[in-house]
């Protein structure tokens, strides 16, 4: 049976990508096992750069964005999820090759779904979201090479953003002292409360140096700004630390060399989120809904918004003035 329900529409014209609501029906879903009441989805960077052309995230329109949604279970062709089951889908084609998460329903394959962990609700889902879960993954490779809260400080940098604030709030939840690097000045006083127990700005986090390795400050970094900042802070680990390397809102290149890898043992962990192998993510996901849980992100970092607003929070995270986590109120 076909339904009618609203959907955040791109299409394309003349070249220029518009959005709006429009009603549209179950049978203009693309193909998958499980059909979904979407809850709650929420506002990635990738959410940004999919909503306008130059973003090159999209390759057909008209198109359904959102790259993370939570909802229950309307109907299932798969035998793992039942009518009922609270549901999330984060990365995989979502949003990107396949209609997103900016709709009342979803139609999505069952291998891209997991069921809600326990701790975790539809609402506090979509608060993480990707930006949530590459906050997870980042903290993961950090913890796997070894380093403990005994080793040294960590640096956060985009600390205000998505992916930087709950990556300070469960850093400082498992005892590590976080400095939290922000260019909105007007934000530091939020970041403390996120757990930050030092702020700085962009400049000092990129801290500069002359020479192929720059003063030993931090044991691991999570750093999902790049560009050229990422080579100087290579230069800036500690003995046998990491930096966790997630994102390009401060541009795709860096310089490096081979001293900072061959002097100092450090890491360079890539973070994927969109295609993290299964056991991973369950274990990330449960992992966030329990002992890493960031509380002091639901409690001081969530702006929430209705369907109808979704234009206007698009265009504050690509111009990188988003604060924390948007969540997306969707049925
Ligand atoms: P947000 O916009 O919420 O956060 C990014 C933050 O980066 C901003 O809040 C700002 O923080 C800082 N920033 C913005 N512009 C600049 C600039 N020109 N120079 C330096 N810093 C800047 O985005 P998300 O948290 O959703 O995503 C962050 C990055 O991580 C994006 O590049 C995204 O594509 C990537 N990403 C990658 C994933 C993966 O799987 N690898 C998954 C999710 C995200 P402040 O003002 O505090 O400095």
């Amino acid at each position: 049976m076909t339904e009618k329900f609203r959907a955040y529409w791109l299409e394309e014209s003349e070249g220029a990508v518009t959005g709006s609501l429009k009603e549209i029906e179950t049978d203009h879903l693309p193909q998958g096992e499980v059909l979904i009441r979407v809850h709650y989805s929420d506002v990635n960077y990738k959410d940004g750069l999919a909503s306008i052309k130059e973003g090159r995230v999209v390759r057909e329109y008209p198109f359904i964005p959102g790259i993370d949604l939570a909802g229950e279970v309307i109907s299932s062709e798969d035998q793992r999820f039942a009518v009922g089951d609270n549901v999330l889908c984060t990365g995989y084609g979502l949003g990107v090759s396949h209609f997103g998460g900016y709709s009342e329903q979803a139609r999505v394959p069952a291998d891209w779904l997991i069921k809600l962990p326990e701790g975790l609700t539809t609402r506090e889902a979509m608060v993480l979201g990707t930006a949530g879960f590459t906050a997870g993954m980042s903290v993961e490779a950090i913890l796997s090479a070894g380093v403990t809260p005994e080793s040294g400080p960590v640096l956060v940098t985009g600390a205000s953003g998505g992916v930087g604030s709950v990556a300070v709030a469960i850093l400082s939840k498992l005892g590590f002292e976080v400095t939290a690097s922000s260019g909105k000045e007007q934000e530091w006083e939020l970041l403390k409360k996120l757990g930050a127990a030092h702020t700085i700005s962009r400049e000092e986090a990129q801290n500069p140096s002359k020479g192929p390795l720059g003063k030993s400050l931090w044991v691991a970094i999570v750093d999902p700004v790049g560009g050229a900042g990422t080579g100087e802070r290579l230069k800036a680990i500690r003995y046998r630390g990491v930096l966790a390397l997630s994102g390009l809102t401060g541009g795709g290149d860096f310089a490096t060399s081979v001293h900072p890898f061959i002097l100092r043992g450090v890491t360079l962990a890539g973070i994927d989120s969109v295609e993290c192998p299964r056991p991973l993510r369950l274990d990330i996901w449960n992992k966030l809904a329990g002992e890493w849980k960031p509380d002091a992100v639901f409690q001081q970092a969530v702006h929430e918004l209705p369907l109808e607003q979704l234009p206007e929070a698009l265009a504050r995270i690509l111009k990188g003035k988003a604060v924390g986590r948007q969540l997306v109120r969707i049925s």
